[in-house]
């Protein structure tokens, strides 16, 4: 879930679930669904809430600043029927980072550093805000930053590390081959047999420059899904080599 009015508004492109969606294939999670949604609590909670009944795990951007409109902490605690309290360490933590900076920290900073019974906090090593890991029933929400330096440093350094050891042993390689010259419908044709398979799917997709297809497998490590791959590419290059690029 993208948070945030601007991104409603047309005025901020969303770059943070192309970021995570891509991330997400080669762990094996399987992307449900993306959402944009406003700064309103309303409208959140019923975000969070549908996407948590449809997936295990709901990733969410956004809204974890100190302002009026940064709402997801709130969001969450409301979705999960817990009140907030300030962690004495995380203030510690926020008012350290203003006293580096040399000036006071404001007052409404302060809900940066609360949490819930059922939250974790995830370090922000480039800003004031914290993520939170939250896991209840089998569910977890993980709440991370909307700027896109603050968000892919707590991806990398603390929710990629954790959610490793919460895979299910599968992880999803896709090999790219893209071609020129040939129509949709041709490569359809000559490649219907293709499409189907147990092992691998593919996807045809009309770029600018020509038709890429994309050959995905599934399988416990890369090199098993590169194996399920080979024979597939083998063949497609058989048939349309020629045109490949
Ligand atoms: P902050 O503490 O900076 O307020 P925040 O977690 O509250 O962080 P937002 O207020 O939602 O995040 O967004 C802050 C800025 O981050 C936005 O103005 C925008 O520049 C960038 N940003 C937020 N969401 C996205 C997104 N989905 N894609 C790209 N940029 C984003
Ligand atoms: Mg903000």
């Amino acid at each position: 879930i993208s948070i945030g009015t601007e991104l409603l508004m047309g005025e901020l492109a969303d770059t943070n679930a192309p970021y995570l969606a891509a991330q997400l294939p080669p762990m094996g999670i399987e992307l449900q669904r993306i959402t944009q949604t406003g700064d309103d609590i309303d409208m959140l909670v019923q975000a969070l809430q549908q996407a948590s009944q449809r997936s295990d795990l709901v990733l969410t951007t956004g809204g974890l600043g100190p302002t009026e409109d940064d709402l997801t902490r709130e969001s969450i605690a409301k979705l999960m029927e817990e009140t907030p309290y300030v962690d004495p360490q995380l203030l510690q933590n926020l008012k350290n980072i203003f006293r580096q900076r040399s000036s006071n920290m404001p007052e409404t900073n302060v809900k940066q550093a609360t949490l819930i019974n059922s939250a974790t906090s995830l370090n922000n090593s480039m800003g004031t805000a914290p993520g939170w890991w939250v896991e209840r029933k089998g569910k977890i929400i993980v709440a991370m930053p909307g700027p896109p330096g603050e968000l892919h440093r707590m991806w990398e350094r603390e929710v990629e590390p954790k959610l490793y050891s919460y895979r299910r042993g599968m992880v999803t390689v896709t090999r790219s081959l893209k071609t020129f010259g040939l129509g949709e419908g041709v490569l359809n044709e000559k490649m219907s047999h293709l499409f189907h398979l147990s092992t691998t799917s593919l996807g045809m997709y009309a770029q600018a420059q020509g038709v890429h297809l994309r050959i995905r497998a599934s399988a416990p490590t890369s090199n098993e899904a590169q194996i399920l791959i080979s024979p597939i590419e083998e063949e497609i290059r058989g048939l349309v080599g020629d045109y490949i690029w």
